[in-house]
């Protein structure tokens, strides 16, 4: 049935060893699917241990809030474009809109820059909520935590800020159904301040091609 699961993204030392995935609610056995499991290929899997995407349904629509300044926008593109590059196919349309968007469950995929993020998982610098229904994604979400940490294009200003593309690589991926990793990926649970990771990594476009191809 249907699921949630909200991914955060950790700096430094500040490693939640604890995020790992929860699967599904548990009555997920009253749907009588087919109930093989597959391979993770990186996924986040359901109860079944199915691995949940969007399938077919490309590219995913995400409104962008009213808050987003240029910056962040073309950081963005370009973090879609590193994955799209990788599978050769287009995977994200954004749209600008007027309204402030949260996490809540909607039935629209956005992202919001946030400037009240509370105190709560104040150390992380993002999280994405994904929602599934049997095997397939309905709705992500992603938040930005712009009231702890600063973020920078090309060059930082100063040693405690945040590669923007690098950050929605590692989000967007999220989006993508992709969980976190240990090894040579972007999908790894620590982006440390000043590093650019915004490239997916071989294993990162395998993975990937399991799903989208
Ligand atoms: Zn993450």
């Amino acid at each position: 049935m249907r699921s949630k699961l909200v991914w955060g993204l950790f700096i430094g030392i500040l490693v939640a060893c604890d995020r790992l995935p929860k699967l599904g609610p548990g009555n997920e056995g009253q749907n009588k699917l087919a109930s093989a499991a597959e391979e993770d290929c990186g996924f986040v899997q359901n109860s079944f241990g199915q691995r949940v995407s969007w399938k077919q349904s490309l590219p995913i629509k995400i409104f962008l809030g009213s808050e987003f300044t240029t910056d962040y926008e073309t950081s963005l593109r370009e973090a879609a474009k590193k994955w799209e590059e990788a599978v050769g196919r287009t995977l994200f349309v954004f749209e600008r809109s007027n309204q402030v968007f949260t996490t809540a469950r909607d039935y629209r995929n956005s992202i919001s820059i946030s400037q009240t993020w509370g105190e709560v998982d104040r150390t992380l610098q993002a999280v994405t909520s994904l929602t599934w229904y049997n095997s397939q994604l309905t709705e992500a979400d992603i938040r930005i935590n712009a009231q702890y940490f600063s973020f920078y294009v090309d060059k930082p200003s100063s040693t405690n800020e945040v590669h923007l593309t690098s950050l929605f690589v590692h989000e967007l991926g999220h989006i993508l159904g992709l969980k976190h990793l240990t090894g040579v990926s972007v999908m790894t649970e620590i982006l440390d301040y000043l590093l650019k990771r915004e490239l997916p990594t071989e294993q990162d476009r395998a993975h990937l091609k399991c799903e989208y191809n």
